[in-house]
């Protein structure tokens, strides 16, 4: 499936809030939107008033760009929580948290969504003891997540476990860091999802 190749750092430029996309380098001074808080293109500077619509979009496109998906793949998680029992902006984001990738985010095994999915796709993850090589994978309660032996040992996922440790883990989410495993003790609610987005205003701009 395709997906956003540009640069990442535009996107919270274009967003106007840090998104963490690229790890560790989110937290030093090299940060372009610390040095350039205004979004990018010629118009940036410009003052723009935002329509309904516009604001609507645009929490969309975060949400979408923040777990790295294209419109296609964003709109079949919408249709999906639309039909689960609840509330559909909290559904969407459960959805979203519970993608594999994501988790291996939440629990430190990749320094951001982007190595995360990388570390899946490479067959590093196993859940429930069997690889798993697709970062959409939905998981469930109970579910353990491990990673290989021999993933144990490498450098890029040892330095995101050890940066991850002054994070706090999500409370849906039971890490031991010490076996490298991470158990899904319920499904997350929408208290558990800190990210900065209005998915009511997602939910309206899909309802139109
Ligand atoms: Fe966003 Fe991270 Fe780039 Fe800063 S370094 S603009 S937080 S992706």
């Amino acid at each position: 499936m395709a997906r956003y190749t540009g640069p990442v750092c535009r996107i919270c430029r274009r967003e106007n809030q840090k998104l963490f996309l690229k790890g560790e380098r989110c937290l030093t001074e090299k940060c372009a939107f610390e040095r350039r808080a205004y979004p990018p293109g010629q118009h940036g500077h410009g003052r723009i008033k935002f329509s309904e619509y516009a604001i609507q979009l645009r929490e969309k496109q975060k949400l979408k760009r923040l777990y790295g998906l294209v419109e296609k793949q964003f709109r079949a998680y919408f249709d999906k929580a639309e039909r689960m029992k609840g509330v559909t902006g909290h559904n969407l984001l459960s959805l979203l948290e519970r993608r594999l990738d994501s988790t291996i985010y939440r629990v430190g095994f990749g320094s951001s969504r982007t190595q995360s999915r990388l570390a899946v796709r490479h067959g590093h993850v196993l859940v429930n003891g069997k690889k798993v090589d697709v970062p959409s994978y939905i998981l469930k309660k109970g579910d353990t997540v491990t990673l290989t032996p021999e993933s144990q040992k490498v450098a890029a996922i040892l330095a995101s476990i050890e940066s991850s440790k002054n994070r706090e883990a999500p409370q849906w989410l039971e890490v031991d860091h010490g076996s490298f495993k991470a158990t899904v003790k319920d499904l997350p609610t929408r208290d558990d999802v800190t990210i900065p987005v209005e998915e009511r205003l997602v939910v309206e701009l899909y309802s139109k």
